[in-house]
């Protein structure tokens, strides 16, 4: 079987589409969502409504969770909750009870899928050292637990010494983002998982920037929103 997981999509249409038409081509299972559809970009029902259409499984994101309830994204920065405002009012109906009805974590089979972290993960903590990583292992009972949040993709064995795939050994996977990366790389990233021949590999592609910043100019977002997509900060 092939799974593609995908994570922090973020209203970024231009990069959802041009990540399932690549998706289209690899003879795809099921694709799962790791949350944050939606937040920061200017096109969440766009997105939301593909990802009903097409993820076998997502759960929910700390943007998802701030759009059915501002009060939520408190502490988001300015830009962030001036979106996240903006995005709760223009969700539909259905795209709302979509992210109202997600989990914040999913186990079934060899995954354990969760946005921000498998030990707490209503707490929206950022796993982002060798410590933080080998803090989660004991909480989850899969061989695999993907999950986002830090839009950094990273590949960390148990033994903490362990850095790209291979087969038998348990893993935490961050896939990185589709729609806002941040490891100063600015193409869209997502994970691909074969367990057929047990690969699993980060797939990183170019997509329309310029369409997504004017959808963010045009909606009356702030335009920083729009300027570190083309620096993938
Ligand atoms: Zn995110």
């Amino acid at each position: 079987m092939r799974f593609a997981i995908l994570s922090d999509i973020h209203s970024n249409f231009s990069a959802l589409t041009r990540a399932l038409s690549i998706i289209d081509t690899l003879r795809i299972d099921h694709i799962y969502c790791l949350g944050d559809i939606v937040g920061y970009g200017a096109q969440p029902n766009h997105c939301v409504s593909l990802m009903r259409e097409r993820a076998s499984f997502s759960v929910l994101g700390n943007h998802d969770l701030g759009a059915l309830d501002p009060r939520e994204a408190d502490y988001f920065h300015d830009a962030g909750r001036a979106a996240i405002e903006w995005t709760n009012k223009i969700l539909t109906k259905e795209n709302t009870a979509y992210l109202a009805s997600l989990p914040y974590k999913h186990e079934s089979g060899l995954f354990t899928l969760v946005h921000a972290s498998p030990q707490n993960p209503q707490q929206w903590n950022y796993i982002m050292s060798l410590e933080d990583a080998g803090q989660q292992f004991p909480h989850f009972n899969t061989q695999y637990c993907f999950i986002g949040h830090s839009h950094i993709p990273t590949v960390c064995g148990e033994d903490l010494e362990t850095f790209s795939f291979v087969k038998g050994k348990r893993f935490l996977i961050n896939v990185g983002s589709i729609g806002q990366p941040r490891d100063g790389n600015p193409m869209l990233s997502f994970g691909i998982l074969d367990t057929d021949v047990w690969s699993f590999d980060i797939v990183r592609a170019e997509y329309d920037i310029a369409q997504t910043a004017r959808a963010i100019i045009d909606a009356g977002l702030p335009s920083s929103l729009a300027d570190r997509l083309f620096i993938g900060k």
